[in-house]
Parts: C-alpha cells; structure tokens; sequence
C-alpha cells in the first residue's frame, strides 16, 4: 500500500500545485512509484505533468462521480515513475453533485484503494478550500503537507485548516497524521521571510521541513512548458530544494 500524502491549504497561490507536481516527479526521480491525484477542477497539476486537458475523456470526476475505475483513467507522464490521475474543468460541479450521494466523504478514498499496492507514494493536489473534496482528499490521506507562503498573514487561516484536520480525523479517518508544514516562496532578501519562518516554527515546532522553498523564477516558468522542475531546468536552485524535499519525505518513512 502506497503513502497517501495529501496536499492541503485553503489559501490560493501558496504553492500547493507547485509542491504537488514537483514532490511527485522528485520522489520518482528517486526511484518511487509515485501517483499524483488531481482533484483541483482548474487542472493545473495535470498540465504542470504535460497532459493535455483537451485530450482526456474521463478524468477524476468521472472516478468520483461516477465510479468509473481508476485504472482506467490514470495515465502515465513524461516523468518516469510518475502517473496522473488527471482533473478537468467538468469536477467543478462534483462539489455540488456529491452532496446527495451516499459515502460521499469516501469516494476518494474507494477510488485509491483500488490502485494503492501499484504505488509507493500517492500525492493529492487539493483545491484552495476546505469543501467536499478537500475532505475526501484528508479522508483519503495517511498524511497532510500544508504549504505556508513566507508572506503576511502567513498564519491567517491555518487555524481553519487544522481544525478541519481534527474533524476528519474524529469523525472518518483517525490515523491521519501531519506530514509537515512547508515554507514556501521564501525572499530570502527580506527580514519579512525570516519573521514569518520564525513565526511558523514558534507554532508548529519540528512538524515544520528543514527544507525550505525558496521564490525561483525557474519553478514558475516549468509549468508552462508543463514540466517538473528537473526535467525542465535540472540544475536549479528549484530542483535541487524540491530533490531534498522528496528525501525528506521519504526520511520521514
Ligand atoms: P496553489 O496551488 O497553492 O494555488 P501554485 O503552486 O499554483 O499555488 O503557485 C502559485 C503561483 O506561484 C504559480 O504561478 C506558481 O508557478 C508560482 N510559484 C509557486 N512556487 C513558486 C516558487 N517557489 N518560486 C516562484 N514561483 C512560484
Ligand atoms: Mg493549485
């Protein structure tokens, strides 16, 4: 059974997808089976993996909604080791659409169980809220990576966030477990990042990664050419950071 590693932070820009796609093609870079789950309906992870959103037929809504196997929708990327479990603009209405449906926090969950021996590790993308997928994607996890961007108000909003946490682990997941919380976008030009570091460590003490992210042009032009980092610019200060995140993760066993 692969490590299911949720993504998570309702905040918008703090580089949840960044993460996602660029652990994911690290950790298979480190010689890891690794899937990436998509399960944000703007699909920026599967593009930043190179997938055409115009040529998928089914994607995650179709697993989730649907009950279409996951197997069938997974496909595999330019990264090897790497495989996609692609979204499109059609999950934007499952939100609404799961409401009604029975074991509609477990649908995520059902669909990975299906695939989990095929992996080592299963990355989830989550969407910038605390809704229903979100929720499925913490009911499905082991564990939960929150990116915290060294900006202010870095804090603003984690108090949500982990009391949604404590929720689904009470009520339909007990063994969910915090991965570690990681500092992105650091300008490491500014005493702000070095305040907001030390404000994130007062809080969460050792649940913060050695590894820190830093801004680098690099890391926001790959997606573009729909690419992980160490493929797209392999000397980077972006891969090497995100290279000695995936060890991290893998340390953290
Ligand atoms: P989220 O998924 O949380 O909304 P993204 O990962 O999409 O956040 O990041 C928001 C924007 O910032 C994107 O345009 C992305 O390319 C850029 N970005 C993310 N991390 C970095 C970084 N370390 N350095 C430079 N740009 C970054
Ligand atoms: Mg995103």
């Amino acid at each position: 059974m692969g490590k299911v590693i949720a993504i998570a932070n309702q905040k918008g820009g703090v580089g949840k997808t960044t993460t996602a796609v660029n652990l994911s093609a690290c950790l298979a870079n480190e010689g890891k089976r690794v899937l990436l789950i998509d399960i944000d309906p703007q699909g920026n992870t599967t593009s930043g993996v190179g997938v055409d959103k115009g040529d998928i037929d089914e994607c995650i809504y179709n697993v989730l909604v649907e009950d279409t196997p996951s197997a069938q929708v997974i496909l595999p990327t330019a990264t090897e080791g790497l495989s996609i479990l692609p979204s499109t603009i059609q999950l934007a209405g499952a939100e609404i659409e799961l409401v009604p449906t029975i074991s509609r926090e477990v649908r995520l969950k059902k669909a990975i169980d299906q695939v989990a021996d095929d992996y080592d590790y299963i990355v989830i993308d989550c969407p910038p809220s605390l809704g229903l997928l979100t929720i499925n994607s913490l009911t499905a996890a082991d564990s939960v990576l929150i990116p915290v961007q060294c900006e202010y108000y870095a804090l603003e909003g984690l108090s949500q966030l982990l009391n949604t946490v404590r929720l689904v682990q009470k009520h339909l997941n007990q063994n969910l477990a915090i991965e570690g919380v990681l500092l992105t976008m650091l300008d490491a030009r500014t005493n702000l990042g070095i305040q907001v570091i030390e404000e994130v460590k007062k809080y969460f003490r050792e649940k913060v990664f050695r590894t820190i992210i830093p801004r680098n042009v690099r890391l926001g032009e790959a997606p573009s050419h729909g690419e992980p980092i160490i493929t797209y610019d392999p000397r980077s200060k972006g891969a090497e950071v995100y290279t000695e995140l995936a060890k991290e993760v893998v340390s953290n066993g």
